[in-house]
């Protein structure tokens, strides 16, 4: 049955709204008449008319012999009753029709008022048919309504077309960051004459983003999150929550953590806690330039320039600085501790305070940029691999040769040579940095993602080196990863974000730690490098096992990807 002709049809008997229209299906009190209806309606009209004559006749004669008219004998009282009977009948049957036709809108009005009110419930009913249906009836995908502007709204969607309002004002000029967006959106649309269905614009709070993470939104992209755990990690059981559209990778990681569960589980140290900022400066000769870098580095300086840099926040504490020069060129490398916040707003103001402070000693000197690439922030760099930046972790479990056999599916010794020939070996012929890993950047960027930590900082974030080595005569395999420049923050940026503080709870470190500032950011970072720990053990071991292609087959190619992770 074609739903949208049916939808459309005038109704052929009177009916309530919302009272699905089909004549064929509907139930109705005729079927218990013993007679066809036309039958009836003939009997009955036939009685009514027989005993309106009947009785006529008879009131007739009565006047006539001056009888009475209220003496009824048996037969006039059963013409009476037929009469009420059948009167009753046919003004149920004509006269309330015809009562309502007066006051029912007109059933093209009514079609249409249903359609609109009912359409939904129209593609349910159709949904529900219980013939088979194949491919060429299946129903319709449902539409996406675009809201539709006011006339208001459609000015300014107009003026943002035209270039009059800037796209970027609407949030000032509104007031109203959802209708901001919803404009925009549709401006979007007109101007380039693509479509942004698909793209969800409801269900966000787009107050939240406003000045802090995103700006000109239209939208929001969907990242699934998966589980993978328990971690257990330093004697607690951690759910760690990857946003990924890899297949395979949630299930990867999570073989990775029942390995470590059942060994014993891991433990992780944190190395170093600090975040650096690098600006660069110029003087008119290097040797202007190495007399600022031997001021900054001399210890007894050290205590004036933390008292100007700390003034920037009650949490950022001066570690270290460190410079280098390109002839006249200096770059100074600041470290500090951020706190709970992974930090880069709160070193650049610190380091823009020390730099004010210097300009009265050294008044010739030129400051080019607050940052100047020895930082080094998103991208990979020598410096941080080696000094760090961030958290620096390292994080290590027993694993015993009966889980290596029964969970990971290898042994020992193939998982120690694999390491040493790939992570090692390999990794030094490419002339990697950093990356002497199977794939930490794939847990380390759905563990940011999902917890609101700048993804861009995969890159150094990801730097790691993974060891194996077989002990116990052989018989077991202690796993590390170290991971110098771990960038993470459970205060400002993504991490105040709904769905990123959610996840943030999971792991029950979301925002800042009161009784001991920073504590809740360095646990993060103790669980990226362990979830690296689990992910690297999993996809080692189906490496080794010979198991990547075959799971890569089965979990990416079929739709679903469960064991393919990408190396
Ligand atoms: P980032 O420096 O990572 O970009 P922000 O500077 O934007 O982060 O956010 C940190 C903000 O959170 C600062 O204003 C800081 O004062 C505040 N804050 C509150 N509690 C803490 C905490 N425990 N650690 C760090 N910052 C905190």
């Amino acid at each position: 049955m074609d739903v949208r002709r049916r939808s459309t049809n005038k109704p052929t008997t009177p009916m309530k709204m919302g009272v699905v229209v089909d004549d064929e299906k509907e139930p109705r009190a005729s079927d218990a008449l013993p007679l066809p209806l036309y039958l009836t309606n003939a009997v009955f009209f036939t009685l009514f008319f027989s005993v309106v004559y009947f009785l006529l006749t008879r009131w007739r004669e009565k006047i006539r012999n001056s009888t009475p008219l209220h003496v009824v004998d048996l037969s006039e009282i059963v013409a009476l009753v037929a009469l009420v009977a059948s009167f009753i009948y046919l003004l149920g049957f004509f006269g309330i029709d015809f009562v309502q036709s007066i006051f029912r809108p007109s059933a093209d009005v009514w079609a249409a008022d249903y359609d609109k009110n009912h359409a939904e419930e129209l593609i349910l009913d159709e949904d529900a048919r219980k013939v088979p249906c194949g491919v060429d009836c299946a129903p319709p995908p449902p539409q996406v309504v675009e809201t539709l502007a006011s006339e208001e709204d459609e000015e300014i969607i107009k003026a943002v077309v035209a270039g009059t309002t800037p796209s970027y004002s609407l949030e000032t000029k509104l007031g109203d960051c959802k209708r901001a967006a919803v404009i925009r959106r549709e401006a979007v649309q007109r101007v380039t004459g693509k479509s942004l269905a698909g793209l969800p614009l409801e269900g966000f709070d787009y107050q939240s983003i406003l000045g802090q993470c995103c700006e000109m939104p239209v939208g929001y992209v969907q990242i699934p999150v998966g589980i993978a755990g328990p971690l257990l990690l330093d004697g607690r059981e951690y759910s760690v929550p990857m946003a990924t559209t890899e297949g395979c990778l949630v299930a990867s990681t999570n073989r990775g953590c029942k390995a470590i569960h059942l060994s014993g589980g891991a433990t992780a140290v944190l190395l170093k806690d600090g975040m650096t900022r690098a600006p660069v400066v110029r003087f008119a000769t290097a040797q202007r330039a190495a007399e600022l870098k031997f001021f900054l580095e001399d210890p007894k300086n050290f205590d004036t320039l933390s008292m100007v840099f700390n003034r920037s926040s009650r949490f950022a504490r001066l570690q270290t600085i460190k410079c280098a020069i390109a002839g006249k060129n200096l770059y100074i490398r600041f470290c500090c501790s951020t706190g709970d916040a992974m930090g880069m707003n709160m070193i650049s103001k610190g380091v823009q305070n020390i730099l004010d402070f210097l300009q009265k000693d050294f008044s010739d000197m030129d400051v080019i940029g607050l940052s100047g690439n020895f930082c080094s922030d998103k991208k990979p760099a020598a410096v941080n691999w080696i000094e760090g930046r961030g958290k620096s972790v390292v994080c290590e479990a027993l694993i015993s040769g009966d889980v290596v056999r029964k969970v990971l599916k290898t042994n020992v010794a193939a998982l120690v040579e694999l390491n040493m020939l790939k992570n090692l070996a390999g990794s030094a012929l490419a002339g990697a940095l950093g990356g002497f890993n199977a794939h930490a950047s794939n847990i380390v960027t759905a563990i940011y993602i999902a917890t609101g930590q700048d993804p861009a900082q995969n890159v150094e974030s990801s730097h790691c080196i993974t060891m194996m080595e077989a002990v116990n005569d052989g018989k077991d395999l202690h796993v590390s990863v170290t991971m110098p420049c771990i960038e993470v923050g459970t205060v400002g940026g993504g991490t105040q974000l709904a769905s990123q503080s959610a996840c943030l709870n999971l792991l029950g470190v979301k925002g800042a730690n009161r009784e001991e500032p920073g504590s809740n950011a360095r646990l993060l970072a103790t669980i990226v490098a362990g979830s690296v720990l689990a992910g690297e053990l999993s996809l080692m071991s189906a490496l080794a096992a010979g198991q990547l292609v075959r799971s890569h087959m089965k979990y990416n190619r079929s739709s679903k990807d469960v064991s393919k992770v990408s190396s």
